[in-house]
């Protein structure tokens, strides 16, 4: 009996890498626009890199940037790229689809939903707030709640903990094989593989069920609920 599924944030339920990329493209025309003189591509080849050294959630990339590149901060170009970025992030910022509907029909069933999420707290609220699903999970467990990431078995034994379920009555949905398959599985949880918000081209997931809809999970509940 399935009584809880657990959802990785980052591309599973939100398209992370397209938010991403919209917000940093937008960024670079908006600094090119005020003064920046370098190729855009080269400008944001050298985003992402700084993003590889410091985490995706880095805050300070733009100041980092112009003081490696100018030598200094340059206000106006600085201001530019942040404002393009918050805008396009925002509206970048959006579900894969079915998300709602599958979320929905997963509550209708009376199972219990957590988030758990390697993203620092703050962020990953933020985006759950633009997203307007801040009041749709039970439990909501970020970097910040555990100080361990997956596949650290700690993390989803504190999903495990607060959802009062036993590992084999949970699944655990997820796009990154290495974290949220590998760590799931090793803590007794069956798992997921979010085929469509693969970044990596995986071929062999591990995981237990493969949904390339994330809508195909409520016929996997319905499956393993039924009666025999
Ligand atoms: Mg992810």
């Amino acid at each position: 009996m399935i009584r809880a599924v657990i959802f990785d944030l980052d591309n599973t339920l939100v398209d992370f890498v397209r938010m991403k990329e919209n917000a940093i493209d937008a960024a670079v025309d908006a600094m090119i626009d005020a003064g920046l003189e370098m190729p855009k591509k080269q400008a944001k080849a050298k985003l992402y890199q700084i993003y590889d050294q410091e985490g995706i959630e880095y805050q300070n990339v733009f100041d980092q940037f112009l003081q490696e590149e100018l030598g200094e901060i340059d206000y106006k170009i600085h201001a530019s790229g942040i404002v393009a970025y918050r805008k396009a992030r925002e509206a970048a910022l959006v579900l894969y689809p079915h998300v709602n509907l599958t979320l929905v029909e997963l509550t209708k069933r009376g199972l219990k939903l957590a988030v758990l999420s390697d993203a620092p707290r703050l962020p990953a609220w933020l985006r759950l707030c633009y997203l307007q699903l801040q009041h749709t999970f039970d439990f909501v467990i970020t970097f910040d709640d555990t100080g361990a990431r997956k596949p650290s078995s700690i993390p989803f034994e504190k999903a495990l903990s607060l959802l009062h379920v036993a590992p084999h009555e949970a699944l655990m949905v997820g796009d990154w094989p290495e974290r949220d398959m590998v760590g799931a599985k090793q803590v007794g949880i069956r798992t997921v593989f979010a085929r469509y918000g693969d970044t990596f081209d995986t071929e062999d997931s591990g995981a237990d069920f493969e949904v390339d809809d994330i809508r195909e999970i409520v016929a996997i509940v319905d499956r393993e609920n039924a009666p025999r």
